[in-house]
């Protein structure tokens, strides 16, 4: 069994994923995780975000190492900050994501990681693109304002100063990148069984998700 999850930014994704992959039993692979951390190797490395040659470059020079439990990744053997760099990543992930070299080559790790079965995969192309086979697909939506709302209180939660109205003109902004660039854009499979999340909790999803397994 392949289970996929993508949808837009803040729709509980990652929280709702790794508790149904507890739920059965799976493993648990968020793929933002790997644009997050090319993307912070790209700056680190002062690669400039518009030099795509470079960036597909990086992505084939690199080895990725994750761990599933913690949900850490490594880069060349370099634990990824992932939440210090938060923001700063989350300013230039979609940049670095609609580079086709880029995402040729974390496509390819992710069907390999895929293809052993037993997974609950979350992004954005998994349904389309990565896992077009995947036994049950889901795509998660959720309004613009309740979004907004939960990254916020995420980003408050996790020591950021932040703004509400500058943190919803970041998720559009990223939302956008995401659905209008030209490979692998943000869209439920034909076959996607789309969850509305608004006034849901993690349990109700996971359980209304659980339901639709099993059927
Ligand atoms: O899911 P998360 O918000 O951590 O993803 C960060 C970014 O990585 C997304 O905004 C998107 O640009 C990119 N991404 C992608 N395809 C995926 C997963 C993430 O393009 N399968």
């Amino acid at each position: 069994m392949m289970i996929s999850i993508d949808g837009p930014v803040a729709t509980g994704k990652s929280v709702v994923g790794r508790l149904l992959a507890k739920r059965l039993g799976y493993r648990f692979l968020d793929t933002g995780i790997m644009y997050r951390a090319v993307t912070w190797l790209a700056m680190e490395d002062n690669i400039c975000i518009g030099d795509w040659a470079g960036l597909t470059a990086l992505a084939n020079e690199t080895v990725i190492w994750i761990d599933y439990e913690t949900g850490q990744i490594y880069l060349n053997g370099l634990l990824v900050p992932l939440s210090e760099e938060r923001d700063s990543i989350d300013k230039n992930v979609s940049l670095v994501s609609e580079v086709p070299g880029v995402r040729k080559v974390l496509t390819k790790y992710q069907q390999i990681i895929g293809s052993n079965g037993s997974i609950v995969m979350v992004g954005r192309d998994i349904g389309t693109v990565v896992l077009p086979h995947a036994s049950v697909k889901f795509f998660l939506t959720a309004s613009d304002k309740e979004r907004a709302r939960r990254r916020y209180i995420e980003l408050k939660a996790d020591g950021f100063d932040v703004e509400e109205e500058k943190v919803f003109r970041a998720m559009e902004k990223r939302d956008k990148l995401d659905s209008e660039r030209a490979q692998s854009p943000l869209r439920p499979a034909e076959d996607a069984y789309i969850v509305n999340t608004d006034g849901l909790d993690i349990e109700e999803v996971v359980n209304r998700m659980t339901r639709r397994i099993r059927e």
